[in-house]
């Protein structure tokens, strides 16, 4: 039930007014060990912040995060500390995230300083052991940020991450800002990492396509609230939320035979309603094509409709929707 609720002050049409935006509204997921749960969904959906809460860049107006059974949501910087060094996040920008002015070495190694995670003397050999396994040459630790390429870049700060020797990561569309010659080599490094160190990662994407390729499981986000989450091949075999089949149906079929009708794209009406005065009742409301009237007033609960997959809508149903609402 984590909530992030923004205080803004602003001028009104009527004076200066108070704003809540509920960026996040009561989020519950859950991560398990090793495992990659993908957080999706259009922008401003709530995700980069519930990224951000768990790894505790924000501390949250309310709800828990329970970390092996531990509630770090207020743990002041003191107590954070080793979270902190088990935490890490990959930021989606590689160019703003590293400081220009610093050396790879610097980058990588006040990482390793700062969690004490190698005796003193040793840190130079592990930077340079840290830049081969993210496939950049280990000789390069005293160039500077500016003379590698974007995708040599978030390499660097996937080293960053690693140096703490996380159990988690949260990627916060580690690739999305990459050429998409450069994304897959990306993919497969973060693949390879996952598979080599048992880190579990929470990959933060709007590209539904790669979330695919990467995730066991799949959490849909939509104004602030979780609508779907679930096992990749429920939530992509039978989407039980009306959100989800309509992203889902956004998706080009790559590789479609010759003659198979495409897919019907579900067309959603109307922008994403804001946050700082969401609808009543199911939030999902007011672009829902299946909405009925208790859809406006009552906001359904995230409850389970098939094993392993749970939907918040009063009238999930497994079979996508083939119909275009608008055609
Ligand atoms: Fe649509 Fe109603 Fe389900 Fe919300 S609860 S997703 S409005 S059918």
């Amino acid at each position: 039930d984590l909530k992030m609720h923004f205080r803004t002050r602003g001028e009104g049409l009527i004076g200066r007014a108070d704003h809540r935006i509920r960026a996040v509204d009561g989020v519950s997921l859950q991560l398990r060990e090793g495992e990659t749960l993908g957080l999706v969904g259009e922008s401003g959906c709530g995700k980069t912040t519930t990224g951000r809460l768990i790894t505790r860049l924000l501390e949250p107006t309310g709800g828990q995060i329970l970390y092996q059974g531990t509630d770090i949501a207020h743990l002041k910087e003191r107590e954070l500390r080793p979270y902190r060094r088990e935490l890490q996040l990959i930021f989606q920008d590689p160019y703003s995230s590293l400081n220009p002015r610093h050396t790879v070495g610097t980058i990588v190694g006040t990482a390793l300083r700062v969690h004490d995670i190698v005796p003193r003397g040793k840190e130079l050999a592990r930077v340079q052991e840290l830049l081969e396994v993210v496939g950049l040459n280990p000789e390069h630790y005293n160039r500077y940020p500016h003379e590698f390429s974007g995708g040599q870049r978030q390499r660097i700060g996937i080293a960053r991450a690693l140096a703490a020797r996380p159990k988690v990561i949260v990627a916060d569309e580690p690739v999305s800002a990459l050429d998409v010659s450069i994304q897959a080599q990306v993919m497969n490094l973060l693949e390879d990492l996952r598979k080599e160190f048992g880190i579990a990662f929470i990959f933060i994407a709007h590209d539904l396509g790669v979330v695919r390729h990467f995730c066991d499981r799949v959490a849909v986000m939509y104004l602030g609230r979780v609508a779907e989450i679930g096992d990749r091949d429920g939530i992509y075999g039978t989407p039980r939320h009306p959100y989800t089949q309509a992203l889902l149906s956004a998706v080009p079929d790559v590789g479609v035979v010759r003659g198979t009708p495409p897919k019907a794209r579900i067309r959603l009406v109307g922008d994403v309603p804001s946050p700082v005065d969401p609808p009543s009742g199911c939030r999902f409301h007011s672009r829902c094509w299946k909405a009925e009237e208790i859809c406006s007033t009552s906001s359904p609960a995230l409850l389970e409709k098939a094993p392993g997959q749970l939907a918040a809508c009063h009238f999930a149903e497994p079979q996508p929707a083939v119909q275009d609402p608008v055609a």
